[in-house]
């Protein structure tokens, strides 16, 4: 089936040693069953020491180093994998991330915000609900009753209509789906008793208020909030589905608008970060996202 991505997609390439935040730092990273075959046949020295880097558990992962690095990241950010084996070695999580798929009546494609590099492009592209066609993708087609799609699309036209302003249209979006946020008394205690990565993160995040209401990044809290609806509203199975999937999403917006007015964020790059942080902690956790989302669904 045809494999569409949002037009902003084609102008993300790894930054790799000019990264501030390497992925190859702080996470997990399992090995897959093609990319162990390829290892184990894998010739020369450095064959032989990704061999010896994998913890062969039920799902084998890479034995982390001191503060949680890679093994095979060396003192300059860069892959020793591919440095010493070529690009084809890589397994499949460190050759995708930090791309994404929804799998509906077509496949598409994005790229996660937990990379900073990704934040900054998604936040800098306003043509966000431009898709193109990038190729084939070999899944084959989800016979849906429901589509999730075409509700996007409408939710999209909301977003986009600059006749209106940010908050008018967020009202709209809200009353046409019957959405209702919630008290942040209700959110602060969520928020409290999520899993964090780094634990500075619960207080940052306990300065959510719904009284925060930036208006000078509009258009950063407009981008962020249509990645999360492209990411997490599209695969909805049915309308109440998707109520509470759009609800999830317009908390972490909340959340976002929070955390950019406490810190006084202004510049791009301060605001991708915290960008970053959200979707890292939240939506790169499945207990977070589905804890928050259950909760949105009860408001
Ligand atoms: S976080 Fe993004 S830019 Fe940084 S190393 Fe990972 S993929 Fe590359």
């Amino acid at each position: 089936m045809k494999l569409y991505a949002p037009n902003y997609y084609k102008k993300f390439k790894c930054i790799a040693d000019k990264c501030d935040h390497s992925c190859c730092v702080g996470w997990e990273i399992d090995v897959d069953p093609e990319a162990l075959e390829k290892y184990k046949s894998a010739k020369g020295a450095y064959g032989s020491a990704v061999l010896d880097s994998i913890v062969m558990d039920e799902t084998p992962h890479f034995k982390l180093e001191s503060h949680e690095r890679c093994p095979h990241l060396n003192e300059n950010g860069l892959c020793k994998i591919i440095l010493e084996l070529g690009e084809d070695y890589l397994c499949g999580i460190c050759r995708e991330h930090p791309r994404f798929y929804n799998y509906t009546s077509v496949a598409e494609v994005g790229i996660g915000m937990s990379c900073t590099e990704a934040a900054r492009i998604i936040l800098s592209s306003p043509d966000y609900a431009e898709l193109e066609c990038i190729g084939e993708s070999n899944i084959e087609p989800d016979c849906i009753d429901f589509d999730g799609r075409a509700v996007r699309h409408e939710i999209y036209r909301v977003l986009t209509d600059k006749t209106r302003n940010y908050s008018e249209r967020l009202t709209e979006i809200c009353q046409r789906y019957s959405i209702n946020i919630g008290e942040d008394s209700i959110w602060l205690n969520a928020i409290d008793s999520l899993e964090y990565l780094d634990e500075s993160h619960r207080r940052l995040f306990m300065k959510y208020s719904s009284g925060h209401l930036d208006t000078e990044n509009n258009e950063y809290r407009e981008r962020f909030l249509a990645y999360f609806i492209y990411r997490h509203v599209t695969e909805a199975f049915d309308i109440d589905d998707l109520r509470s999937r759009l609800s999830f999403c317009l908390f972490c917006e909340r959340l976002f608008t929070s955390l950019i007015t406490s810190e006084n964020a202004k510049s791009l790059n301060e605001i991708a970060v915290l960008a970053r942080i959200i979707s890292e902690e939240i939506e790169y956790s499945d207990d977070n996202t589905v804890a928050l989302t259950e909760l949105a669904e009860a408001q």
